[in-house]
């Protein structure tokens, strides 16, 4: 199959604080395109550390290149979970990890984010002026929301706001699945990854708010760290965003097809990849969501 290479352009800024807490940072991220990502640390001071850094460290080799594969993506989310688990070691009070981002991939001449999540820590997206929350939480109050017993405003102030039921490590004998969301990526559009100490502080529409009107991919993720510890600091928080300045598809790229058959509203927030059987968009199997249900670690510090 011929290659297609579109144009295409991006701009980051990164942000991270201890709060107002917590003596030690446990988030740790990864801004190098075609890979930006967060993890979130859990296990207590230098143990959660670890497992942060281990986890973004492993995704580390993607950096660098034009585009990612989804194959390569999941072989790195993988093989980061073997590392958290084989640093952590097994039963309870084992550090773990979230881990969320997006890679940069080329369908067929079509820019895309291939977003992924384990945990808590969030993906969202502005498009359009629109902001969108693109992750579901793995969480026990994410649950809650979904059963219609708690609101999004009161989850976050619930005292199990900080259990999380997929992680990285964490005494887990299985090894986590990532929830993964293939959307093409437009000029215009501004993607921000963050924590749960920035998301668990300021709502969304102090978010798009944000977002919509501060120009420099920087300067909004400094802005948002520091009114995430204005607001309370209760955990470590990070924020990455990352702008589109540019995309050109080529002749020959498959874009209005793409658009119809990945992106339609709906498919997005439902649907999981099924990998790693995929090369190009086409071919793509989506499913409902089918995220377990499986219990799970407790934040402890
Ligand atoms: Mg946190």
């Amino acid at each position: 199959m011929r290659t297609i290479e579109p144009t295409f352009e991006v701009r980051w800024g990164a942000a991270t604080h201890p709060g107002r807490r917590r003596k030690s940072n446990q988030d740790a991220f990864l801004a190098q395109p075609p890979i930006f990502a967060i993890a979130d640390g859990m296990g207590g001071h230098e143990r959660g550390e670890v497992a942060a850094r281990v986890a973004v460290d492993a995704l580390r080799p993607l950096a660098g290149a034009d585009w990612l594969t989804p194959r390569e993506l999941y072989d790195a989310i993988r093989n980061a979970a073997e590392t958290v688990r084989a640093a952590g070691g097994s039963g309870p009070g084992a550090p773990g990890s979230t881990l969320s981002g997006v890679g940069l991939t080329n369908q067929d001449g079509v820019p895309c984010w291939l977003v992924f999540n384990i945990g808590d820590s969030r993906v969202y997206r502005i498009s359009e002026g629109e902001l969108e929350q693109i992750t579901v939480d793995h969480s026990k109050v994410q649950e809650m929301v979904e059963a219609g017993r708690l609101t999004a405003a009161e989850a976050r102030e619930h005292r199990d706001h900080n259990i999380i039921t997929r992680a990285l490590g964490a005494g887990r004998r299985a090894l986590p699945e990532a929830d993964q969301w293939l959307l093409t990526a437009s000029h215009g559009d501004r993607v921000l990854i963050c924590s749960d100490g920035l998301s668990g502080e300021l709502t969304d529409q102090f978010l798009a708010a944000a977002l919509l009107t501060i120009p420099d991919p920087q300067g909004v993720a400094d802005h948002l760290v520091a009114r995430a510890v204005e607001a309370g600091g209760r955990d470590n928080a990070t924020a990455l965003v990352i702008d589109v300045l540019t995309v050109g598809v080529p002749a020959g790229g498959s874009f209005p097809a793409i658009d119809a058959d990945v992106t339609e509203p709906g498919d997005i927030d439902d649907s999981t990849l099924d990998f790693p059987a995929v090369d190009v968009v086409p071919t793509l199997d989506f499913r409902p969501d089918d995220r377990a249900r499986d219990g799970g670690p407790e934040r402890q510090q």
